[in-house]
């Protein structure tokens, strides 16, 4: 069986990553379409076969709630409206598939988590290199030890943004700068090889245009302790290219990936000659969304969830408190 998905929001992502996406996934299809602007309605209807009776607006949205074709809805908003969304597909009785980062804060992820609840369905969120198998591999050569115990890791995502009047610069959608958008790729990759939270957090933002950067961060370094004692030493930024991996050093060796966090093209290396990581390339959107469909199908729980979500944002919520504070910051407990 495939689940009916619906899509809100026909951006950049929807378009050219998700909606094709979900023409190959073996447990969901494009079931219906939720976009303010009529023009882009009638070009997916076209394009995707979608009837009229399956296309909503912002306003019209909750009454998807009525449609027994729709069984996830996947918001692919700008970050700052999340939560409204979430919130209005979950109260319409629906599945619900968030894109990261999962909101612009902590607060905002638990009241979507407990909308989701409160409504029995399911919440995942857009982490899609978790489900790609050269980051799999990665988390298991850690986790296994291969290279003897993980000692430090350094990371960092970050290109050189454009369009100066992109919602991605404005605070109230985007909750954040370049941190939010692309740092948050880093920090996961952090977090999903030590299989642990971090404890504490230092962190340190330049500003070189405080014009074009004026209500987000644009560089931002941090170090983050995490239980077991492995540091790691992270940056994001939205004023250059060129920041794409991570490197995990263990006792006995190194490995990573260079570039990680992109859609294709992948590489992954690692100072043994015999130990490779080597996957043929994979669609990314195709993978998630059959993996939350395939929990949702059979009931199984699904470890990309709103708690997922939220724990970034705390970790982020600790990176702003400590360039504001000019210390380290403790990570909240979620
Ligand atoms: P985008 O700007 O291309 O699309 C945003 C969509 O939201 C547009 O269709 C726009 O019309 C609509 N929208 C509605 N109200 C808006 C408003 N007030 N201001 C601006 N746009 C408004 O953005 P995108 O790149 O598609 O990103 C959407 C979401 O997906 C974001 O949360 C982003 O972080 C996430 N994303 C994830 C990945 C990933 O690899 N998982 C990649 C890109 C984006």
């Amino acid at each position: 069986k495939k689940l009916g998905w619906a899509l809100v929001g026909l951006g950049s992502l929807s378009k050219n990553q998700i909606a094709p996406a979900l023409l190959k996934t073996k447990r969901a299809r494009l079931a219906a379409i939720v976009t303010g602007t009529p023009a882009k309605a009638d070009e997916w209807k076209a394009k995707y076969s979608i009837p009229d009776t399956h296309v909503y607006n912002y306003e019209t949205f909750d009454k998807i709630a009525e449609n027994p074709d729709v069984d996830v809805i996947y918001i692919v908003l700008p970050n700052g409206m999340h939560e409204e969304f979430v919130v209005r597909a979950a109260k319409a009785g629906k599945h619900v598939f968030c894109e990261k980062p999962m909101a612009n804060t902590a607060d905002e992820c638990r009241r979507m988590i407990a909308a989701v609840k409160a409504a029995g369905k399911m919440l995942g969120v857009g982490y899609r290199c978790q489900f790609e198998p050269h980051h799999r591999e990665c988390m298991r050569l850690a986790k296994e030890k291969v290279f003897g115990p993980l000692k430090f890791i350094e990371a960092g995502f970050g290109f050189q943004i454009g369009d100066p009047k992109q919602w991605r610069l404005r605070k109230n959608l985007a909750g954040g700068g370049a941190l939010m958008d692309v740092g948050v790729y880093a920090l996961q990759a952090c977090r999903y090889l030590t299989g642990e939270e971090p404890i504490e957090i230092t962190a340190q933002e330049t500003k070189t245009d405080p014009v074009k950067f004026a209500e987000v961060d644009e560089t931002i370094s941090w170090s983050m302790k995490f239980p077991s004692g492995v540091l790691a030493s992270v940056m994001t930024t939205y004023a250059f290219n060129g920041s794409n991996f991570f490197t995990a050093i263990c006792q006995g060796g190194r490995f990573g990936m260079d570039p990680a966090y992109s859609y294709d093209g992948l590489k992954g290396w690692t100072s043994k000659p015999d130990v490779k990581i080597e996957f043929p390339a994979t669609d990314h959107f195709e993978v998630e969304v059959d993996a939350f469909s395939d929990a949702i199908l059979n009931n199984k729980p699904f470890a990309q969830s709103g708690e997922e979500g939220l724990r970034d944002l705390l970790a982020v919520e600790a990176i702003y408190r400590s360039i504001k504070e000019g210390k380290a910051a403790k990570v909240e407990a979620p």
